[in-house]
C-alpha cells in the first residue's frame, strides 16, 4: 500500500527499539514501515532475518552490560 506523504517528502522514521548502542529498529508513522540500522550503521529494511541479527544483537548487548556491572561492583 502506497502512501501519498511518504512518497511526495519520504518516510518519517520514528525509534521503536533499540537495539545496541549503534542499532535500532525504526517505523514510518505514516505508513508503519519499518527499517533497521545494521552494524554498519547503514539504514537497512526491517525483514525477519534482520529481525533474527537484531535479537541476537540484544543478548549480546544485554550480557556485555550485565558483565561490566559486575566487574565495577567487584572492587
Ligand atoms: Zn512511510
Amino acid at each position: 500500500m502506497k502512501n501519498l506523504i511518504c512518497s511526495l517528502v519520504g518516510h518519517d522514521f520514528k525509534e521503536t527499539k533499540k537495539v545496541t548502542n549503534h542499532v535500532s529498529e525504526f517505523q514510518c508513522i505514516h505508513c508503519k514501515k519499518q527499517m533497521s540500522t545494521n552494524e554498519n550503521g547503514d539504514l537497512t529494511p526491517l525483514t525477519s532475518k534482520q529481525k533474527e541479527i537484531n535479537s541476537l544483537l540484544h543478548s549480546i548487548h544485554r550480557k556485555k552490560k550485565k558483565k561490566a556491572a559486575q566487574v565495577s561492583t567487584d572492587y
